[in-house]
């Protein structure tokens, strides 16, 4: 029983620490592929009534704002423009995509310094008008960014997220779902770690509605489980590649990914996702923002849950985790 840690959350739970935020209103910032999409996305799902997005590129803000704005007379009502820092000081939910993305053959962690650098801009003008927001990193290598954005923001943990593995256990749950011919959405499986090369699927505890996932398969007339896992775990890792060395970005995924996260904070429904976020002892893990199932709700993390792994992929994920601590150990923040 840790005190400290009750007390912690006894007050990030309180009213009072959200009090400031218009639970309604949220900002994108980088109006990319992948804001866009996210901006696209929640306009159609009616959660917020304000939306503001902020780009380096004005122009492009401005113009992604008029272009959503003129489908409005299709979904809910709601106010999209392009703003600046000073719109984010009442948001409840800042939603960062600003950065490089990955070109043709590029890695998600290549990527890290000219993306630190810009969050280095980004984050203290949002941590300096608004100190109760949840900033929810979307920006690749999204771990070590979600990790950037705690240090740079001065946030508590429980309020800097990343949507760390919530899109690759997608992909994995659509795999199966196809492979198996059954809903994607009554498989549950995760992949934790890395949201990238050293990512790992939880095949011991994956199933398709309480059935084991190999009985399931078995019952499916499928029986090389070990051949079919690699194959999976090799298809979710590498999709992103296969998606950009076909049209040179991902992002409806990502974008719905977002969504699903966005909606279990707004509409606090403490869901089981994925996220990235700071983990402190669990696995032996500590420091490093990565993803394993949490629960999200209105106050960001409102925990991370250490679920039964085999010895396999307990040292799997603690591989992931060295990966991880490499790089956060070269930046200086
Ligand atoms: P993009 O190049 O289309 O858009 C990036 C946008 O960021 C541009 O509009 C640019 O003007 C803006 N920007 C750059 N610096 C800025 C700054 N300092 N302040 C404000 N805006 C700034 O890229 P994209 O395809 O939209 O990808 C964006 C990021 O999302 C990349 O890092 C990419 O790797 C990542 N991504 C993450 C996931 C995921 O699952 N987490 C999935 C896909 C892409």
């Amino acid at each position: 029983y840790n005190i400290e840690r009750e007390r912690k959350w006894a007050y990030w739970f309180s009213k009072e620490a959200c009090r400031l935020n218009n639970i309604q209103k949220a900002a994108v910032i980088g109006c990319g592929f992948v804001g866009s999409s996210i901006a696209f996305t929640l306009m159609q799902s009616g959660i917020f009534s304000e939306l503001v997005l902020i780009d380096a590129n004005r122009d492009k803000a401005e113009g992604e704002a008029m272009d959503l704005s003129h489908g409005l007379p299709f979904t809910h009502p709601m106010d999209i423009r392009a703003g600046d820092y000073d719109d984010v000081a009442d948001c409840a939910l800042v939603i960062v995509t600003a950065g490089a993305g990955q070109k043709p053959g590029e890695t998600r962690l290549d990527l890290v310094h000219k993306n630190v650098a810009i969050f280095r801009s980004i984050i203290p003008e949002i941590a300096r008008r608004n100190r109760d927001a949840i900033l929810l990193i979307v920006s690749n290598p999204v771990d070590v960014l979600t990790w950037a954005a705690w240090k740079l923001s001065g946030y508590p943990a429980n309020r800097v997220l990343g949507s760390g593995t919530v899109l690759d256990t997608a992909r994995l749950k659509y795999l199966l779902g196809e492979r198996l011919g059954v809903d994607s959405r009554s498989v549950h499986a995760f992949i934790i770690g890395e949201h990238g090369d050293s990512e790992l699927a939880v095949w011991s505890g994956a199933n398709v509605s309480g059935i084991s996932l190999d009985h399931f398969c078995e019952l499916r007339g499928y029986y090389e489980h070990d051949k079919a896992d690699e194959w999976l775990q090799r298809e979710v890792r590498d999709s992103a590649y296969e998606i950009i060395r076909r049209k040179g970005a991902t992002y409806y995924g990502v974008a719905m990914a977002v969504e699903r996260i966005v909606r279990a904070i707004v509409r606090d429904e403490h869901s089981v996702l994925p996220v990235s976020n700071l983990l402190q002892g669990q696995y032996g893990i500590d420091g490093l923002c990565m993803s394993i199932p949490a629960v999200v709700g209105r106050n960001g993390v409102e925990d991370t849950l250490e679920i039964p792994l085999s010895p396999a992929e307990r040292e799997a994920l603690r591989d992931s985790a060295a990966t991880l601590r490499d790089v956060v150990d070269s930046l200086e923040l």
